[in-house]
Protein backbone atom coordinates (compact mmCIF):
# COMPACT_ATOMS: atom_id res chain seq x y z
CA UNK A 1 0.00 0.00 0.00
CA UNK A 2 1.12 3.41 -0.15
CA UNK A 3 -0.38 6.22 1.78
CA UNK A 4 2.66 8.34 1.74
CA UNK A 5 1.71 9.74 -1.73
CA UNK A 6 -1.37 12.79 -2.68
CA UNK A 7 -2.68 11.30 -5.90
CA UNK A 8 -3.87 14.69 -7.51
CA UNK A 9 -6.54 15.12 -10.33
CA UNK A 10 -4.73 17.09 -13.09
CA UNK A 11 -5.64 19.70 -15.34
CA UNK A 12 -6.37 19.57 -18.94
CA UNK A 13 -2.90 20.82 -20.41
CA UNK A 14 -1.22 18.74 -18.24
CA UNK A 15 -3.46 15.40 -19.56
CA UNK A 16 -2.52 16.09 -22.87
CA UNK A 17 1.75 15.59 -22.11
CA UNK A 18 0.67 12.68 -20.29
CA UNK A 19 -1.25 11.36 -23.50
CA UNK A 20 2.06 11.48 -24.90
CA UNK A 21 4.40 9.79 -22.27
CA UNK A 22 1.89 6.52 -22.06
CA UNK A 23 3.06 6.50 -25.43
CA UNK A 24 6.57 6.75 -25.13
CA UNK A 25 6.40 4.30 -22.60
CA UNK A 26 4.25 1.51 -24.34
CA UNK A 27 6.84 1.52 -27.14
CA UNK A 28 9.54 2.37 -24.58
CA UNK A 29 10.66 5.29 -26.58
CA UNK A 30 11.57 7.43 -23.72
CA UNK A 31 14.20 5.15 -22.35
CA UNK A 32 12.48 3.51 -19.86
CA UNK A 33 11.61 0.05 -19.81
CA UNK A 34 8.92 -1.28 -22.21
CA UNK A 35 5.61 -1.78 -20.22
CA UNK A 36 4.62 -5.65 -20.00
CA UNK A 37 1.03 -5.05 -18.73
CA UNK A 38 -2.04 -4.20 -20.31
CA UNK A 39 -2.84 -0.27 -20.89
CA UNK A 40 -6.22 0.73 -21.88
CA UNK A 41 -7.31 4.27 -22.84
CA UNK A 42 -11.25 5.90 -22.26
CA UNK A 43 -11.62 2.55 -19.34
CA UNK A 44 -15.26 2.76 -17.85
CA UNK A 45 -15.07 2.97 -13.80
CA UNK A 46 -18.53 1.62 -14.43
CA UNK A 47 -17.05 -1.93 -15.01
CA UNK A 48 -14.35 -2.08 -11.57
CA UNK A 49 -16.86 -0.64 -8.94
CA UNK A 50 -18.93 -2.79 -6.57
CA UNK A 51 -21.64 -0.08 -7.54
CA UNK A 52 -21.43 -0.64 -11.15
CA UNK A 53 -21.52 3.52 -11.68
CA UNK A 54 -18.68 6.29 -12.66
CA UNK A 55 -17.38 7.84 -15.75
CA UNK A 56 -14.10 6.92 -17.88
CA UNK A 57 -10.95 6.76 -16.35
CA UNK A 58 -8.18 8.34 -19.25
CA UNK A 59 -6.04 5.52 -18.92
CA UNK A 60 -6.52 2.12 -17.56
CA UNK A 61 -3.78 -0.05 -16.47
CA UNK A 62 -3.10 -3.57 -15.12
CA UNK A 63 1.02 -3.84 -14.13
CA UNK A 64 2.72 -7.56 -14.49
CA UNK A 65 4.32 -7.49 -11.38
CA UNK A 66 5.87 -5.02 -8.54
CA UNK A 67 8.77 -4.22 -11.32
CA UNK A 68 6.51 -3.14 -14.27
CA UNK A 69 4.53 -1.46 -11.82
CA UNK A 70 7.68 0.51 -10.67
CA UNK A 71 8.86 1.39 -14.03
CA UNK A 72 5.65 2.69 -14.72
CA UNK A 73 5.49 5.15 -11.93
CA UNK A 74 9.11 5.82 -12.73
CA UNK A 75 8.20 6.65 -16.24
CA UNK A 76 5.21 8.86 -15.66
CA UNK A 77 5.93 11.28 -12.97
CA UNK A 78 3.32 14.03 -14.40
CA UNK A 79 0.48 11.79 -14.45
CA UNK A 80 -2.01 12.08 -11.91
CA UNK A 81 -2.19 7.70 -10.61
CA UNK A 82 -4.74 6.84 -8.79
CA UNK A 83 -4.77 2.66 -7.42
CA UNK A 84 -7.33 0.70 -6.79
CA UNK A 85 -8.45 -2.81 -5.57
CA UNK A 86 -11.59 -4.60 -5.98
CA UNK A 87 -13.48 -1.40 -6.26
CA UNK A 88 -15.77 -2.27 -3.41
CA UNK A 89 -15.42 0.89 -1.47
CA UNK A 90 -15.42 3.66 -4.64
CA UNK A 91 -17.46 5.82 -6.14
CA UNK A 92 -16.51 6.99 -8.90
CA UNK A 93 -18.18 10.53 -10.66
CA UNK A 94 -19.75 10.50 -13.61
CA UNK A 95 -17.26 12.75 -15.49
CA UNK A 96 -14.59 10.04 -14.42
CA UNK A 97 -11.14 10.56 -13.65
CA UNK A 98 -8.24 12.35 -15.71
CA UNK A 99 -5.51 10.47 -15.27
CA UNK A 100 -4.54 6.95 -15.40
CA UNK A 101 -6.11 4.08 -12.94
CA UNK A 102 -4.11 1.16 -11.93
CA UNK A 103 -5.64 -1.96 -11.16
CA UNK A 104 -3.87 -4.50 -8.64
CA UNK A 105 -6.59 -6.99 -8.39
CA UNK A 106 -5.76 -10.58 -9.36
CA UNK A 107 -1.86 -8.80 -9.66
CA UNK A 108 0.65 -8.34 -7.20
CA UNK A 109 -1.17 -11.68 -5.71
CA UNK A 110 1.68 -13.59 -4.12
CA UNK A 111 0.46 -15.20 -1.08
CA UNK A 112 2.53 -17.45 0.69
CA UNK A 113 3.21 -18.43 4.48
CA UNK A 114 6.71 -17.30 6.04
CA UNK A 115 7.40 -18.34 8.86
CA UNK A 116 5.35 -20.96 11.21
CA UNK A 117 6.77 -21.75 14.85
CA UNK A 118 4.47 -22.41 18.45
CA UNK A 119 3.37 -18.86 19.14
CA UNK A 120 1.83 -18.48 15.34
CA UNK A 121 2.68 -17.15 11.94
CA UNK A 122 3.54 -14.95 9.39
CA UNK A 123 2.01 -15.01 5.74
CA UNK A 124 3.03 -12.67 2.66
CA UNK A 125 0.09 -11.32 0.92
CA UNK A 126 0.42 -9.11 -1.99
CA UNK A 127 -1.50 -6.87 -2.60
CA UNK A 128 -3.72 -8.14 -4.98
CA UNK A 129 -4.95 -10.67 -3.00
CA UNK A 130 -8.84 -10.88 -1.98
CA UNK A 131 -9.01 -10.82 1.85
CA UNK A 132 -11.24 -13.78 1.39
CA UNK A 133 -8.40 -15.82 0.22
CA UNK A 134 -5.93 -14.76 3.07
CA UNK A 135 -8.58 -15.69 5.45
CA UNK A 136 -9.20 -19.06 3.64
CA UNK A 137 -4.73 -19.47 3.64
CA UNK A 138 -4.36 -18.85 7.27
CA UNK A 139 -7.69 -21.15 8.38
CA UNK A 140 -5.61 -23.92 6.20
CA UNK A 141 -2.83 -23.24 8.27
CA UNK A 142 -4.21 -23.68 11.39
CA UNK A 143 -3.19 -19.77 12.04
CA UNK A 144 -5.97 -17.38 14.35
CA UNK A 145 -6.84 -13.82 13.86
CA UNK A 146 -7.53 -13.32 9.99
CA UNK A 147 -10.86 -14.80 9.90
CA UNK A 148 -12.26 -11.88 9.65
CA UNK A 149 -10.98 -10.80 6.53
CA UNK A 150 -13.61 -13.62 4.93
CA UNK A 151 -16.30 -10.86 5.36
CA UNK A 152 -14.29 -7.84 3.47
CA UNK A 153 -14.86 -7.98 -0.02
CA UNK A 154 -12.09 -6.12 -1.39
CA UNK A 155 -7.57 -6.84 -1.64
CA UNK A 156 -5.49 -6.64 0.61
CA UNK A 157 -4.41 -3.04 -0.82
CA UNK A 158 -7.43 -2.11 -0.08
CA UNK A 159 -7.86 -3.00 3.64
CA UNK A 160 -4.79 -1.63 4.05
CA UNK A 161 -4.91 1.32 2.71
CA UNK A 162 -8.83 1.61 4.48
CA UNK A 163 -7.55 -0.49 7.91
CA UNK A 164 -10.87 -2.51 7.04
CA UNK A 165 -12.21 -4.52 9.21
CA UNK A 166 -15.68 -6.30 11.24
CA UNK A 167 -16.61 -8.56 13.52
CA UNK A 168 -14.71 -7.03 16.42
CA UNK A 169 -10.80 -6.47 14.30
CA UNK A 170 -9.03 -4.63 11.93
CA UNK A 171 -6.60 -5.43 9.80
CA UNK A 172 -3.92 -3.27 10.81
CA UNK A 173 -4.12 -5.14 14.24
CA UNK A 174 -2.33 -8.13 12.42
CA UNK A 175 0.20 -6.38 10.42
CA UNK A 176 3.42 -6.99 10.82
CA UNK A 177 5.35 -4.73 8.17
CA UNK A 178 4.22 -3.42 4.99
CA UNK A 179 6.19 -3.53 1.78
CA UNK A 180 4.91 -0.23 -0.33
CA UNK A 181 5.90 1.45 -3.39
CA UNK A 182 6.23 5.02 -3.56
CA UNK A 183 5.16 7.61 -6.53
CA UNK A 184 9.06 7.60 -7.79
CA UNK A 185 8.40 4.01 -8.20
CA UNK A 186 10.95 2.81 -5.24
CA UNK A 187 9.93 -0.11 -2.75
CA UNK A 188 10.47 0.46 0.43
CA UNK A 189 9.47 -1.80 3.95
CA UNK A 190 7.44 0.55 6.58
CA UNK A 191 6.77 -0.48 10.25
CA UNK A 192 2.91 -0.11 11.27
CA UNK A 193 4.73 2.65 14.15
CA UNK A 194 5.11 4.54 10.99
CA UNK A 195 1.84 5.54 10.74
CA UNK A 196 -1.45 6.72 12.54
CA UNK A 197 -4.17 4.06 12.45
CA UNK A 198 -7.77 5.18 12.78
CA UNK A 199 -11.34 3.96 12.18
CA UNK A 200 -11.30 2.71 8.47
CA UNK A 201 -8.18 5.55 8.18
CA UNK A 202 -4.60 5.49 7.78
CA UNK A 203 -2.01 8.16 7.40
CA UNK A 204 1.56 8.39 7.37
CA UNK A 205 2.96 9.69 10.61
CA UNK A 206 4.09 13.02 11.18
CA UNK A 207 7.12 12.02 12.75
CA UNK A 208 7.79 9.58 10.17
C1 LIG B 1 -21.15 -5.30 0.38
C2 LIG B 1 -19.97 -4.61 1.01
C3 LIG B 1 -19.62 -4.92 2.31
C4 LIG B 1 -18.55 -4.27 2.93
N1 LIG B 1 -18.24 -4.60 4.23
C5 LIG B 1 -17.18 -3.97 4.83
C6 LIG B 1 -16.83 -4.29 6.19
O1 LIG B 1 -17.45 -5.12 6.86
N2 LIG B 1 -15.77 -3.64 6.74
C7 LIG B 1 -15.05 -2.73 6.03
O2 LIG B 1 -14.09 -2.18 6.58
N3 LIG B 1 -15.36 -2.41 4.76
C8 LIG B 1 -16.41 -3.02 4.14
N4 LIG B 1 -16.73 -2.68 2.85
C9 LIG B 1 -15.94 -1.67 2.15
C10 LIG B 1 -14.76 -2.23 1.32
O3 LIG B 1 -14.96 -3.57 0.99
C11 LIG B 1 -13.45 -2.10 2.08
O4 LIG B 1 -13.17 -0.74 2.35
C12 LIG B 1 -12.25 -2.70 1.31
O5 LIG B 1 -11.12 -2.67 2.15
C13 LIG B 1 -11.91 -1.96 0.02
O6 LIG B 1 -10.98 -2.74 -0.70
P1 LIG B 1 -10.86 -2.67 -2.28
O7 LIG B 1 -9.77 -3.55 -2.73
O8 LIG B 1 -12.21 -2.93 -2.90
O9 LIG B 1 -10.45 -1.15 -2.45
P2 LIG B 1 -11.03 -0.10 -3.50
O10 LIG B 1 -12.49 0.11 -3.28
O11 LIG B 1 -10.58 -0.45 -4.87
O12 LIG B 1 -10.25 1.21 -3.02
C14 LIG B 1 -10.58 1.81 -1.77
C15 LIG B 1 -9.49 2.81 -1.39
O13 LIG B 1 -8.28 2.11 -1.14
C16 LIG B 1 -7.25 2.58 -2.00
N5 LIG B 1 -6.47 1.42 -2.43
C17 LIG B 1 -6.91 0.23 -2.89
N6 LIG B 1 -5.90 -0.60 -3.15
C18 LIG B 1 -4.77 0.08 -2.86
C19 LIG B 1 -3.38 -0.23 -2.92
N7 LIG B 1 -2.93 -1.43 -3.32
N8 LIG B 1 -2.50 0.72 -2.54
C20 LIG B 1 -2.93 1.95 -2.11
N9 LIG B 1 -4.22 2.29 -2.03
C21 LIG B 1 -5.13 1.38 -2.39
C22 LIG B 1 -7.97 3.24 -3.18
O14 LIG B 1 -7.15 4.23 -3.77
C23 LIG B 1 -9.20 3.81 -2.50
O15 LIG B 1 -8.87 5.05 -1.88
C24 LIG B 1 -17.79 -3.31 2.21
C25 LIG B 1 -18.14 -3.01 0.87
C26 LIG B 1 -19.21 -3.65 0.28
C27 LIG B 1 -19.55 -3.31 -1.16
Amino acid sequence: MNTENQWEMTSLSQNTRIAMSVADLLTGDAGMPVLRGEMRTHEPMSRHTSWRAGGHADHYYIPADLDDFSNLLQGSTHESIYVIGLGSNLLVRDGGFRGMVVALHAQLNDLRLIEQNQSGGLIYAGAGVACAKVARFAARHNLAGAEFLAGIPGTVGGALAMNAGCFGSETWKIVERVQIINRSGHVLMRQPGEYKIDYRSVDIAAHS
